[in-house]
């Protein structure tokens, strides 16, 4: 796993890990200090005691920005500060051995209860797309794209947003297998791949559904927008120098066909619709990004 992808997944887990493991050590201090009536820190009472806990601090530093528009992560600063404040009330009153209603301490399990829910979540949520990424190209792997392409038809068939889908495949590859070697087209393949998700749009999911074919999921984009998106990465590509290892650098080009995520018709259909305008983006010459149109259709 030497992708710069994935080693900034695994950097983002630890540092969730690390935050909750640092709000459990928070969590039994303070247990301690109310059961046993101690003295409460002061940090624990502040107006600002959920930017002085050591979760607080994490949560405030320079996130990861995958991370900090994660919408988990946007939910748990209000479970977070209202926990603090209610913890900051029990703190006091059990410092003076005054009763705690249940309620306020039920009030500040709740909170406590959806915060680490939240974190939990994010986590799993983190995971699961790691162990979704393709090894080679960091683009997700197949498994998880029909789900995926499935909730952006639910949305389209609500009528809640367009959706378009991209075929995509690296034009006369084999050749770049049979003159320099399989290990260069590695290269090339990840080169491609990178540039890619480094191109779209935080929303867009890029997915590997063959060897050097690449799927690419666009969400609230109508097709004339997912012809331009598609078309900026055609070109790009076409000019990106691609180190292909033993001092050889080349370019490539690639072949696009774009289709509509549409109500009436099924993923499957949209995905075959987007590669066989691919396939006529091939028959027109290659480095080309054709939307699909019914005389494209293949009789079977
Ligand atoms: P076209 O322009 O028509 O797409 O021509 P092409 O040569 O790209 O198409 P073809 O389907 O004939 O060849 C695809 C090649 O991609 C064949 C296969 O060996 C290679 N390939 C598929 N997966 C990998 C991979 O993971 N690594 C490398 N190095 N090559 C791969
Ligand atoms: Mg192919
Ligand atoms: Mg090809």
């Amino acid at each position: 796993m030497d992708n710069a992808r994935q080693s900034e997944m695994l950097e983002i887990i630890k540092q969730l890990d690390l935050a909750i493991a640092s709000h459990t050590e928070w969590f039994d201090a303070i247990t301690r200090t109310m059961v046993c009536h101690l003295p409460y820190s002061k940090n624990d009472v502040a107006e600002d005691a959920h930017r002085l806990c050591r979760l607080g601090q994490w949560y405030y530093s320079t996130v990861p920005d995958k991370l900090r528009q994660h919408p988990g992560f946007i939910a748990m600063e209000e479970d977070h500060k209202s926990m603090h404040r209610l913890a900051a009330d029990l703190l006091v009153k059990t410092e003076a051995c005054h009763p705690v209603p249940a309620e306020e301490y039920d009030a500040f399990a709740a909170a406590l209860g959806r915060m680490r829910l939240e974190m939990a979540t994010i986590k799993r949520e983190l995971e699961s797309e790691l162990y979704n990424l393709d090894g080679l190209t960091g683009a997700y792997s197949r498994i998880g794209m029909l789900t995926r392409l499935r909730e952006q038809h639910e949305l389209v068939r609500r009528n809640v947003q367009p959706s378009c889908v991209s075929m995509m495949d690296i034009d006369c590859f084999k050749t770049v297998n049979d003159t320099y070697g399989h290990a260069s087209g590695d290269k090339v393949l990840s080169a491609v791949a990178r540039f890619m998700l480094e191109h779209i749009r935080p929303y867009d999911k890029l997915f590997r559904y063959g060897g050097e074919e690449f799927l690419l999921c666009m969400q609230n984009t109508d097709v004339k927008t997912a012809y331009e998106v598609v078309e900026r990465l055609r070109i790009g590509l076409a000019a990106l120098p691609i180190d292909a290892g033993n001092g050889v650098e080349l370019h490539i080009a690639m072949s696009f066909g774009v289709a509509q995520l549409a109500a009436d018709i099924s993923v499957e259909r949209s995905i075959e619709e987007a590669d066989q305008a691919m396939y006529a983006a091939k028959r027109a010459g290659r480095n080309t990004t054709l939307i699909w149109e019914p005389s494209m259709a293949v009789s079977p």
